[in-house]
């Protein structure tokens, strides 16, 4: 069986573009990138976390140094203003793969992470105070968790987290009683990172502007692996991460509709985002400059331009289906062992991650068994923690999965699995 049987995408030819799928591993750290006679192919299942990067995107960071590294919006040289070209156009792209209505509307940051604190800082600090609540899930990222409780503690309000249910959704009527008149801002992530739970974030934010707050959707697993809209979901606020979705690390988004980011203090001060200073005040450049300060990750911002061109040549529907497809297959044949357990909702419902537990055996001395059959996957809380005290284990294991995953490398997985339960039997 090649890897071409019936997947939603060419598998085959996606991965031809990933150099270091030809990567062998086995065990020497000393020496990165090198493999050694006795290494063996590399199963890479840890995209939830960190996707691989394709030759194009490779080939624009590489050109970019080659041919047109040089600082933006400052300079009238020819240089710079190929960079600011090619800098600023990645907004443009940016705001079309999601549905903004323009570049004033995307502001380029490091990660997820800062795209969370940004919001938090340039609007909570400002807008939040006693008596108001901010509500977010149980399932958050430690980047949404920790920084809106951070802000809650500063500004005096409350945090409040919607439960999930026993069958690993959002618990919607919780959500209804929790979401009132109190609540300036809903931060719910949109497929969870443990759970893999796809979350009704429209209807949250439908939920919100009832009640004249805000929706800050965590985008950073879906807008690599589904169709995203902002205008559709009705996000105020969107952020995803470059380095999920072939693109380089230190570039993230922030989606903010427009009449919010003009309405926000900047968060950060410096060059670049100013109009003009005196010696007593200063004024603030356009969106989405205001919020870009310092010299930005120039070629990091241009390559996230070039992965979600390689994106979308494949179709985010299809990728979605890619997705689905190997979650529920990981979920069947993981299912098989009975005491493996596995987070979330079912596997014909659910985004293209599986965290799971194997009686009596520790998710660290899994991924170590898995690393030694080649097999990539991530072992601890996920930055989930309170989620993970909530289910009641330390760790869990997570293999998840990206447009050139296969089902033979789920297989993979589950025969490192089958090892490790025989090792500690
Ligand atoms: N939110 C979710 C759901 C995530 O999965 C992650 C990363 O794993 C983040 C936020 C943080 O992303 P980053 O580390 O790129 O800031």
């Amino acid at each position: 069986m090649g890897v071409q049987e019936s997947y939603p995408i060419d598998v085959e030819a996606i991965r031809a573009d990933f150099p270091i799928l030809d990567r062998q591993v086995g065990g020497n750290v000393e020496s990165p990138g090198e493999s050694d006679d006795d290494d063996q192919p590399l199963y890479y299942l840890d995209n939830a976390a960190t996707s691989q990067t394709p030759e194009p995107v490779i080939e624009t960071i590489s050109d970019y140094y080659r041919n047109y590294n040089a600082n933006v919006h400052r300079g009238i040289h020819q240089l710079s203003q190929e960079a600011s070209v090619a800098y600023e156009e990645a907004h443009d792209t940016v705001a079309d793969f999601i549905g903004a209505d323009g570049r004033e509307e995307i502001v380029f940051t490091k990660n997820t992470t800062e795209s969370e604190n940004l919001v938090a800082y340039a609007w909570g600090l400002a807008e939040l105070g006693p008596g108001d609540s901010v509500v977010l899930s149980e399932m958050e990222h430690h980047a949404s968790l920790v920084t809106w409780q951070q802000i809650a503690k500063r500004t005096g309000a409350e945090v409040r987290y919607i439960r999930i249910t026993d069958d690993g959704y959002l618990d919607m009527d919780h959500a209804a009683e929790l979401i009132d008149d109190s609540t300036k801002m809903v931060s719910v992530v949109h497929i969870s990172n443990t759970m893999g739970a796809v979350n009704p974030v429209s209807d949250l934010a439908d939920m919100a502007h009832d009640h004249d707050a805000l929706m800050f959707v965590d985008g950073a697993q879906s807008a690599p692996t589904h169709p995203v809209d902002v205008q559709d979901i009705d996000a105020d606020f969107f952020a995803f991460s470059g380095h999920k979705m072939c693109g380089p690390t230190g570039i993230g988004v922030l989606y903010g509709k427009e009449h919010l980011l003009e309405s926000m203090q900047p968060y950060l001060y410096g060059g670049e985002m100013i109009r003009s200073v005196t010696y007593e005040d200063a004024t603030w450049e356009d969106l989405p400059w205001k919020f870009e300060a310092g010299t930005p990750s120039i070629s990091q911002g241009i390559a996230l331009a070039a992965a979600i061109e390689y994106l979308e040549d494949i179709g985010m529907a299809s990728i979605r289906d890619h997705e689905e497809l190997l979650a529920e297959y990981a979920y069947d044949r993981l299912s098989e062992f009975d005491d493996v357990t596995i987070y979330g909702p079912p596997g014909d419902d659910r985004g293209g991650l599986v965290a799971f537990n194997v009686d009596g055996v520790h998710a660290h001395d899994l991924s170590s068994i898995c690393n030694d059959h080649g097999v990539a996957i991530r072992a601890g809380d996920h930055c989930t923690q309170p989620l993970h005290d909530k289910l009641g284990v330390p760790a869990s294991a997570r293999g998840s999965f990206y447009i050139y995953n296969t089902r033979e490398e789920i297989d993979a997985l589950v025969d490192a699995v089958a090892d490790a339960r025989d090792l500690f039997a």
